[in-house]
């Protein structure tokens, strides 16, 4: 076995580095090899506490901080991510076994994301209302909501912690942050920016350990004023009832979806191959916002089930951490059986293997890219986030129906279409029931937009000037 230096996984409290010294741990296992890489200490109960009482009490001084003081701190660290952008992403490769070309450009585009967000955190205005009371004031303050507790997954272990930490941070609240266990690298490095740009201690707190238990333990918790989750809609249904019954917490919920994208006949097809097989295999198909169920035009479905399933036999899978690779592993294994769970099943029904539909090597959690064609909708891949590197596809003939396909699920978070008439495009961003909709392009995720879901993909947005609306509270001051 070849050991990769990986770093040792601590806790970090009140500014603290905490190492296992007696705790319960939990190995980190590179998907690439199956193979452990780190041990990584669970908090204690009085750790949970100890995160909680410091990031209350540093939400005295940090929420009066000015956020002009508050966002050089943030910039600062995102310099630091960059020089550091090379080590962090191989760490990243290593836990989450995404390819150096995503893991390395994930570090700078968290990096965009603290800029960004600092920034936009001196623009919270508030407003003058003109009063109805002689010589009043009326003005409207918007003011942080208070310590959040956050929950982040294992698929985007930088892009998605970055957005929260940073909105939080950029508004004055203070944060206890779980990430992902089994891919814990690289929110503590972000946590360690931070810690090196001059973040006051307490201010970030970074906890780890068995799930359930520590989101209960934090949403319960009287010093935590709001959630924010991203990660699967069961979940987030059970946290967003312990955030009501811990006392009506404000929460932000970031979840499932399963992205139709409508090919229109008059679409320019080989531009839509290009752009949906980069966008599909992205992270081995591990994102919310993967374009998963295409509804083709019966009059181009063959040739772009072709042209698709040439593209995607032609990636090179493989170790992320070598160059030459365009995708890694699954991230763990619970994702190959489920692979192979609706593959199976999609075919029984009548789908067709296009390309792929089988595990990669005996070794690690590898899974090839896919392609289902002719997927009947009753298939579990039709109705369930396949969160994998699999695309299924059906025909549709009119407009109509190709729209009553889009929405069928209770899902709304990305979809997509291709189309080179004005008219179908709009009709589409009128008509689809989704959060993102990108059309001709797959552009849906940058830090200055909103990025958010509809119906069970969740509530409330992140990135863009709507993701700071999440850590504020409106006051309204009426002065004579
Ligand atoms: P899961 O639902 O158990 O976990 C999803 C994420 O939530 C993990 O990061 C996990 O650590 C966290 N989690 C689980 N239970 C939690 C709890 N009680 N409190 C706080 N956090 C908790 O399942 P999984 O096997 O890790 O992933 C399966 C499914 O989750 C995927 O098929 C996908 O639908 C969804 N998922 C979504 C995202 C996303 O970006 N929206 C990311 C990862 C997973």
């Amino acid at each position: 076995m070849q050991i990769q230096y990986y770093g040792e996984l601590k806790l970090f409290i009140d500014g603290e580095w905490i190492g296992a010294d007696g705790r319960v741990t939990e190995d980190v296992i590179n998907p690439a090899t199956g193979e452990p890489i780190a041990a990584l200490p669970h908090a204690t109960a009085e750790d949970l506490d100890r995160a909680v009482a410091a990031a209350s009490r540093a939400f005295r001084t940090w929420r009066t901080t000015t956020a002009y003081d508050r966002a050089k701190i943030i910039r600062k660290a995102a310099d630091i991510l960059r020089e550091r952008a090379a080590e962090l992403g191989r760490r990243m490769t290593l836990d989450q076994g995404k390819p150096l070309s995503e893991s390395i450009p994930e570090i700078h585009i968290s990096a965009d994301i603290l800029d960004w967000t600092a920034d936009e955190g001196r623009r919270t205005y508030g407003r003058v209302i003109p009063s109805r009371l002689p010589g009043a004031r009326w003005f409207v303050t918007r003011e942080p909501v208070g310590p959040v507790a956050g929950f982040t997954p294992w698929n985007f272990p930088g892009v998605i912690p970055a957005r929260k930490i940073s909105a939080a941070l950029a508004t004055g609240c203070t944060m206890v942050i779980k990430p992902s266990e089994e891919t814990p690298s690289t929110v503590l490095e972000i946590a360690r920016a931070l810690q090196d740009a001059g973040l006051p201690n307490g201010v970030l707190n970074v906890v780890h350990g068995k799930p359930a238990e520590v989101s209960e333990h934090l949403i319960a918790s009287d010093g935590i004023r709001k959630i924010t989750f991203t990660g699967s809609t069961n979940v987030g249904k059970q946290l967003a009832v312990l955030a009501a019954q811990a006392g009506v917490k404000r929460a932000t919920m970031e979840l499932g979806g399963h992205a139709p994208v409508l090919i229109f006949e008059d679409a320019d097809i080989d531009h839509a191959i290009r752009v949906m097989v980069h966008a599909k295999y992205r992270n081995a198909g591990q994102v919310c916002i993967s374009p998963t169920r295409f509804y083709v035009h019966d009059s181009v479905h063959d040739k772009f089930v072709d042209g698709f399933a040439k593209a995607a036999a032609a990636l090179k899978v493989g170790d992320g951490l070598d160059p030459e690779n365009q995708m890694g592993p699954l991230a763990n294994n619970r994702r190959v059986p489920a692979m192979e769970r609706m593959v199976a099943d999609a075919v029984s029904r009548g789908a067709r293997i296009a390309t792929g539909g089988e595990r990669g090597s005996n070794r690690g959690y590898f899974f090839q890219p896919t392609v289902l064609a002719d997927v009947p909708q009753d298939a579990i891949i039709m109705n369930e986030e396949p969160f994998g590197p699999v695309a299924v596809t059906a025909r549709f003939s009119t407009f109509e129906e190709a729209i009553e396909q889009a929405n069928r699920l209770p899902y709304g978070l990305a979809s997509y279409a291709f189309t080179q008439s004005a008219k179908t495009a709009t009709m589409v961003s009128d008509a689809i029931e989704a959060g993102m909709v990108g059309i001709n392009n797959n552009a849906i995720s940058m830090t200055e937009t909103p990025f958010g879901g509809v119906k069970q993909s969740g509530y409330g947005s992140e990135g863009g000037s709507e993701g700071m609306e999440a850590y504020l509270v409106t006051k309204f001051t009426s002065q004579s």
